[in-house]
């Protein structure tokens, strides 16, 4: 019985928590409701990649010129993941815990994001805000923010920038001894030897 009391009163009376008459503390590092900031989003899609749950999805919509972001909060199972990989923060789990809705609407949020349209070729290739961001990542490493060449290289599409970096075959050094072979017609010689095979071929009574 001493030992009981002596109990009761290390511990003291509060052994239940009123939650949820009261708020509930949580740990530091607890995994809550993500919070998704769209002003900070940069629509790269990381973590539409790294979601194991496909809670998070990212459609583009060339129509309407847009890169739509949605999460589901139903399908969110709180891993961290996205806040992981999001190279500007715009996603972060919280603690809030109480995701109980009325509207199975209120279980989604999205934010769209305007795509960046090629110079060369006018088609959308990037949301807008990846290419600005990818722009001040290069200036902030030392290059000149007004350099054109920058500017042309990041507001081309990766299609038409292949096409531009494309290597004429005259200037390679193998593509340079065909073109002279062809204008020399010194490619003769190999028909030539091709006909002796043929002749030495039908000689054995192959
Ligand atoms: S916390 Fe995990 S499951 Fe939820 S959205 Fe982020 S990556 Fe997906
Ligand atoms: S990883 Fe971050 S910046 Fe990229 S789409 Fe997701 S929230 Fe936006």
């Amino acid at each position: 019985m001493f030992k009981l009391f002596k109990t009761i009163i290390k511990v003291g009376t509060k052994t239940t928590i009123k939650y949820p008459f009261e708020p509930l503390d949580v740990c530091d590092d607890f995994r809550g409701k993500p919070e998704h900031d769209p002003e900070q989003c940069i629509a790269c899609g990381a973590c539409t990649q790294a979601c194991p749950a496909n809670a998070l999805i990212m459609e583009t919509d060339i129509e309407n010129n847009l890169r739509r972001w949605e999460i589901s909060f139903a399908r969110c199972i709180y891993c961290g993941r996205c806040e992981e990989v999001c190279p500007t923060n715009a996603i972060t789990l919280s603690q809030e815990f109480e995701l109980a809705v009325t509207n199975k609407a209120d279980l989604y949020e999205e934010a769209n994001f305007t795509l960046a349209h090629c110079v060369e070729c006018a088609e959308a290739y990037a949301p807008t805000k990846a290419v600005s961001y990818v722009h001040d990542l290069l200036v902030q490493s030392g290059l000149d923010r007004d350099d054109p060449y920058l500017s042309q290289l990041l507001n081309t599409c990766p299609s038409c920038c292949r096409r531009a970096n494309m290597l004429d075959s005259r200037t390679l050094v193998h593509g340079q001894y065909f073109h002279d072979a062809l204008a020399n017609d010194s490619l003769a010689c190999d028909v030539s030897a091709d006909k002796v095979f043929q002749q030495e071929r039908s000689n054995q009574g192959e």
